[in-house]
């Protein structure tokens, strides 16, 4: 028996269990990751603690997703109001296996896992900090070579390489036009490396529907903080747009 029939034979409470839970795990280290990394703090090293009085936190604060619910979203020794995007962060992770292993089965379910857990922290690191760090995007494209053929089987090698070639070239070339022609920097430098990664998981052909799918995205976003007066920056976390853009289509093939 192959180890893909092994994983589709798999009951299905387990596959959608697993993904929960290691959805979960994921997410809540990619939380450590976000608000510590910013800020030059080692991520593995050094333990949990209260952002507001500085108590060291105990395994039982840090169960993701519970913890908050079990203290109600309160410092437990100081009983200040916990930030809750730890909690939507390890939310969405768990969201991203569930939908995985709802959409698709066996090697395939757990490629597109694979590929929104690691666009998770560069989703949420540009939405924040409109930064999407190097070192993350080339693991995104790292693995795509690895993971990609398993999530996209009807993708050539080819199409992969055009794909990454290609996908950094046409935001690099937008980028360059603009800040030639408007004198300022309209996009990241992390974009076009990151639609680049993207076309190695996806293949070229995918990436003007990323492209299309991620403005829209960005409009939407847009009108949500007109409508709800919460304007920020001038700039957008397109980044951010590209990941949940190129998340959902990998579901379409
Ligand atoms: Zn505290």
């Amino acid at each position: 028996m192959t180890t893909d029939a092994f994983l589709s034979g798999l009951p299905f409470w387990y596959k959608l269990a697993s993904a929960i839970l290691l959805g979960a795990i994921w997410g809540s280290f990619v939380a450590a990751l976000c608000s510590r990394w910013p800020n030059g703090e080692s991520i593995i090293k050094g333990r949990s603690r209260c952002d507001h009085c500085g108590t060291e936190l105990v395994a039982a604060d840090l169960i993701p997703i519970f913890s908050f619910a079990w203290l109600r979203g309160k410092c437990r020794y100081c009983a200040h109001p916990i930030g809750a995007s730890a909690l939507y962060i390890e939310i969405a992770a768990a969201s991203i296996g569930v939908i995985s292993v709802l959409a698709l089965d066996g090697y395939q379910a757990l490629a597109a896992a694979v590929f929104g857990w690691l666009l998770l922290p560069l989703a949420v690191l540009d939405y924040q900090r409109l930064w999407l760090p190097n070192r993350l995007v080339l693991a995104l494209a790292f693995t795509g070579t690895l993971v990609g053929p398993l999530l996209t089987p009807e993708i050539g090698w080819m199409d992969r390489v055009a794909g990454g070639l290609f996908g950094y070239l046409a935001l690099e070339g937008v980028r360059q036009a603009f800040k030639t022609l408007r004198k300022k920097e309209g996009m990241g430098g992390g974009d076009p490396k990151l639609f680049g990664a993207l076309g190695i998981w996806m293949g070229w052909q995918t990436l003007p529907f990323s492209l299309l799918l991620s403005c829209i995205i960005g409009f939407a976003f847009i009108l949500t903080s007109v409508m709800t007066n919460k304007t920020r920056s001038a700039q957008l976390p397109f980044g951010s747009f590209l990941c949940i853009a190129a998340f959902a289509l990998c579901f379409w093939g």
